[in-house]
Formats: C-alpha cells, structure tokens, sequence
C-alpha cells in the first residue's frame, strides 16, 4: 500500500516541530516553506540592531532535516487549498499554481504585520518579521547615521537622529533599548560632524504601558529601564500619520526619517485559502485536536491559528507554536500506525521574557515575576536552547559574550540590494552628499 502523504506548509516553529514530531512515521512527508530558511524571529531585532548577523538566527531549512529521510523539503509560495481535490497549490520561480496531493495537511503559515487599516504607513514605516525586514531596519538604521554625518548643516541632524518605534510590544522594547546601547556605545566614537548619543529614541503605543502582556511590576520596571536608557516613551497615544517626515502622535508631529513599526501582526490567509470559520483577526478556529471543523485531515497550529483555553485565546508566540506543531505531528503519527490518539492539545505556558537593553530582563511564569540580571541570564539561556542547531548556540553564544564585554556590534555593514533605493536620497532631499551603501 502506498505511503500516506502529509503535507506541512510553513517550517517557522510550528511546521519545524511538526515534521520532527513525525520522523519516525512511514509517510511521505513535504514540508513547504517560502524561504530556505528556519527563522528563529525573536532575535530578528538583534540583527536590525547589528549584534548578530542574519546567519546567526537562520538555518536552512533541508540541513535541519537532512537526517530525516522521510521528509522532502521544496522551497515555494503555496497560495490555496483545494479541499475537495486535496491538493495545495504551489508556485516556485519557475512554475505556476502546482497542485501538490496530501492525505493529511498541517498548515503553520504564522503572520505578517497588521497595520490596523492604515497600510499606507507601510511605506514610511517598514516591520520587522522577515530576515529581510531586519536587514532593511539595519540599513536604515545606519544609513540614517551616514546622512546626518554628511549633511553640513547641524539643524538637519536632528531630524535624521530621532527614532521612531510604534508599537511598545517585546519587539519594541527589545529594540528601543538594542538601539539606545547601540548609539551610546558602538557608534560612540566613530563620528565627526555628530553625536550618536544625541539621538533621540521615541517609542510609542496607544496602550497605557509598556509590554501589554506582562504584570503592571514588569512593565513598570521596563518603562523605567528604557528611560534610563535614553528612550522616550510616550503611552496612551496612538499614531495619527506616517510620512517620509516622520509621524504625527496625538497631533504633535515628530520629525524623523526612520520610523520603524513594531506593533500589529495579522495572520496569514489560511483561512481564506480553507474557506473556514476565523476569529476577528483572521486566525482559522481550530478544534482541540487542531483540526478544522469538518476536516479530521487538515490542520492548522502556530500564530495562524485560533485557539481558546480557559476562555483566552492562546497568544501568538512559539511556544504555542512549537506545543502545537509537535501535537498534530503525533496525532498524524498515531493515527497512521494505528495506535491510540494523544488527549486533546492542552497548552502548558512556560512564561513570557523581554530584554531590555544590556542586563536586565523581565520574566513572568506563572506567580513568579523577576526583573533584573538574573531574569537576563536566564532569557540568554532560553534564547540559545530554543536555537535551530549547536552552532548556531554555540556563535551567538560567542558572539554575545564578546558584545557583552567589548560593547561592539558585529554587523554593521549598509548592503542595499541591487534595485533597492534606500542608499539614495530623494531628487529634492536636503541632504547633500554621501558616500555610503556605494
Ligand atoms: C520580531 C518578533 C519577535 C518575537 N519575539 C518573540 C519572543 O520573544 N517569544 C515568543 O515566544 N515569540 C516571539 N515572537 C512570535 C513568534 O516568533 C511566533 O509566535 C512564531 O514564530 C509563530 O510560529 P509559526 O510556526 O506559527 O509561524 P512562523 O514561525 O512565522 O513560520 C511561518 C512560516 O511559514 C512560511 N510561510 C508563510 N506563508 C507561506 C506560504 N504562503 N507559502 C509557503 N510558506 C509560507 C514562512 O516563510 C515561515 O517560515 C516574535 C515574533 C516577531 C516577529
């Protein structure tokens, strides 16, 4: 009898999981993935930041399971579901709507930014989810300080150092206090016509505090780190308008020329693809064995999908992903050799971290609420188990440890990509001349 085939679409946490989980299950398993790559996304702000480098957070996604023989792995953007005919359709550089047959089919396809309606701040204000997201933020970043040391005129400089950050999630704190270690450290020396520590770092939410999810303690602890680091947090606001100027807050408008947006993610459109029940966001309504109503041979887990406990949808994060992943990999399993099904999924919340700046963190797992260096060493810990390989560990192990004590920053090179303009000011810019990203 021939294998059964089951198709993982997405190799973020909850695909990755989901294929280990069935390595040792006589199937043909095809994981699709967009990108060649595993992205390990809570570090992608330390690559905009230039601690680490893009390779430092990704792995291939076939060298991860190039010992897993059971699994193919096939680089392509899937973009429908064809329930009836149980089929996904794929297209790849070179061919177009390919339909791939499953008998059973895991969808992890996560989620992208949400700009709450207003999708034309996208422009001005690019986000951070993908490894080129962060290579874009680098750039920008950089490029800002290269403009404002070219420009001879020091009323300009101010508008080129300010920072603007929407959103005062983990990825906006996280890069709020990154950004401010960066200019009062690495940059420190390295300019003439101006003063990296002068720049100025603006994080804004509409919400009342910082790390929304997390005790009012924490936040509060945050909120104060981030000050003493030089950020300016303004709460309660939200952004009016986003422009190549910069961004109008509760009507004052702040000048800036890098605005980066850290708030919003809407999922992806899986559940369009499956014509399926969603939640308000978007995410496809699952039941507790992750199958979508009507359909015990389609899955769906990760930030794609929607799940209540306790009466609370599960959060977006990677646990929930990974716990997810693994537990539809082993129901597949179960139910294809023949063996009883696991209980139904039930999420086990190991806590929640955000770093702030250079030793000092937040941790919150159940009662326990910590603050400080301890709560850093054990985020530092954590972040390197979770890891795609040991040596992805064991350099960012080094790398951190070598920041750490010498304050560097390892990648701070501008590559603009062939077509890409950041490296060119505007026809009427101001600004006057500059050499970098040629
Ligand atoms: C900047 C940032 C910081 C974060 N920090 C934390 C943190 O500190 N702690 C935490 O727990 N969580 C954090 N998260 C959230 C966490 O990363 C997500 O919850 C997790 O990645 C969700 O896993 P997933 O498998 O659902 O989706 P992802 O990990 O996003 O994987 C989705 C995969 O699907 C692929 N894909 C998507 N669409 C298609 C398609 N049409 N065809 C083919 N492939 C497709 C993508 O390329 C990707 O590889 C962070 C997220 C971001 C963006």
């Amino acid at each position: 009898m021939a294998k059964p085939r089951i198709i993982i679409v997405g190799a973020g946490f909850g695909g990755l999981a989901a294929a280990k989980a069935l390595r040792k299950t006589p199937a043909k398993i095809i994981l699709i993935d967009r990108t060649n790559h595993h992205l390990f996304q809570p570090l992608l702000y330390q690559v905009a930041t230039s601690v680490l480098t893009p390779s430092q957070i990704a792995t291939p996604i076939r060298s991860i399971l190039r010992n897993q023989k059971n699994t193919t792995v096939i680089m392509g953007e899937v973009t429908g579901v064809d329930k009836d005919q149980k089929c996904v359709i794929v297209s790849d550089a070179g061919r177009q709507n390919v339909p791939i047959a499953y008998d059973y089919l895991i969808l992890a396809t996560g989620a992208s930014h949400s700009y709450f309606g207003h999708n034309e701040f996208a422009e001005y204000a690019p986000g951070l989810k993908s490894l080129a997201d962060a290579e874009a933020a680098r750039n920008k970043i950089l490029q800002a300080f290269e403009l404002a040391e070219a420009e001879e005129d020091p009323a300009r400089h101010q508008d080129l150092l300010t920072f603007v950050l929407v959103g005062a999630g983990p990825t906006g704190v996280e890069m709020g206090a990154a950004l401010a270690i960066l200019v009062r450290t690495a940059l420190k020396s390295d300019f003439r016509r101006i003063d990296p520590a002068s720049t100025r770092i603006v994080l804004v939410d509409v919400a009342p505090k910082v790390l929304g999810s997390f005790s009012e303690n924490l936040s509060k602890a945050a909120k104060q780190r981030l000050e003493k680091l030089g950020v300016e947090v303004r709460l309660g606001h939200s952004v009016d308008h986003i422009d190549a100027e910069g961004v109008v807050i509760a009507g004052e408008r702040i000048p800036s020329k890098t605005v980066i947006w850290t708030a919003g993610v809407a999922p992806s459109p899986a559940g369009r693809w499956l014509n399926a029940q969603t939640d308000r966001a978007g995410r496809v309504r699952i039941q507790k064995d992750l199958t979508v109503p009507g359909h015990s041979e389609i899955f769906v887990v990760g930030d794609t999908a929607s799940l209540d406990q306790n009466g609370k949808p599960l959060p977006g994060v990677a646990q929930v992903a990974m716990q997810q992943g693994r537990y539809a990999g082993k129901l597949i399993h179960s139910r294809i050799i023949g063996s009883p099904p696991p209980r139904p999924f039930s999420y086990f919340d190991k806590g929640s971290m955000a770093v702030v700046g250079k030793g000092f963190a937040v941790l919150q797992s159940g009662k326990v609420q910590v603050s400080g260096f301890g709560a850093w060493l054990t985020w530092a810990a954590v972040h390197l188990q979770f890891l795609a390989t040991p040596s992805l560990r064991f350099g960012v192990f080094l790398q951190w440890a070598w920041t750490y004590v010498t304050e560097q920053r390892c990648d701070r090179l501008i590559v603009n990509h062939h077509g890409s303009d950041v490296a060119k000011p505007a026809p009427d810019s101001p600004v006057r001349a500059t050499f970098a990203g040629r």
